[in-house]
């Protein structure tokens, strides 16, 4: 068993026992990791989830779920859980994360994307980390019309592609995506453009609307992101 200490976020936190806990964390360098914490109840103000820092763990050779040691947040990073803006974006967007990776998998992009939230950006950097977590994952969608090729209008997204109107057919799985909202996604390839881009509550809403049925699509499921609706009834 080896010590390892090395940067993470800590997204979840299991009550396993009375004291004990399993927390899910990601770290540039090992990706999503489990962690055993044998006394993670003995601190009577609890553990701050979400903010960057340091963690130490035993490394076990023979089981996905390492020994907690130790984390120590980054204060440069306590305004993360002050702003409920963003606190609130990280809960939604660690579980895409979390639904979107298996242990041991998960990006530097992502990391750097984790690191940049302020005031000012929380919307354009909880929809950019979204579109990077899809195309890392390999379930990010062309935008563009799988059959004509047009890139512009209103369009539907079915089974993970896009058709225009014209293309389109009837399916109840259909997501609409309007003109706009293409238009937008568009952006997050084009540096210059995005830059330049800025995203209001309801432009914001529309796109993860969009993700979040386009996840539900991709795993089988309804309703996958527990913290989606939580997002949008508190938004
Ligand atoms: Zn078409």
């Amino acid at each position: 068993m080896k010590e390892i200490t090395t940067s993470a976020i800590i997204y979840r936190i299991y009550k396993y026992s009375d004291r004990s806990a399993v927390a899910m964390a990601f770290s540039p360098e090992f990706g999503k990791f489990k962690l055993f914490m044998p006394r993670a109840y003995s601190s009577k103000s609890g553990f701050m989830t979400f903010i960057p820092g340091t963690v130490t763990f035993q490394m076990k050779d023979n089981s996905d779920l390492h020994k907690f040691i130790s984390f120590a947040h980054e204060p440069s990073y306590y305004p993360y859980t002050q702003t409920p803006d963003i606190i609130m974006r990280l809960h939604l967007l660690f579980d895409f994360f979390d639904h979107l990776y298996a242990v041991g998998q998960g990006c530097k992009v992502f990391w750097q994307l984790c690191l940049k939230f302020d005031e000012g950006n929380y919307r354009k950097v909880l929809l950019y980390s979204i579109y990077r977590l899809l195309i890392d994952s390999g379930v990010n969608f062309h935008l563009a019309c799988s059959r004509c090729g047009a890139d512009s209008g209103d369009m539907t997204l079915i089974g993970g592609e896009l058709f225009c109107t014209k293309c389109g057919r009837h399916d109840k799985r259909a997501i609409a995506i309007s003109g706009g909202a293409l238009e937008r996604l568009q952006t997050f390839a084009d540096n210059d453009k995005f830059r330049e881009t800025e995203f209001d509550r309801d432009e914001e809403l529309e796109l993860l609307a969009i993700f979040n049925s386009h996840i539900d699509s991709v795993l089988g499921k309804a309703g996958v992101l527990k913290s989606y609706n939580v997002f949008m009834e508190v938004v």
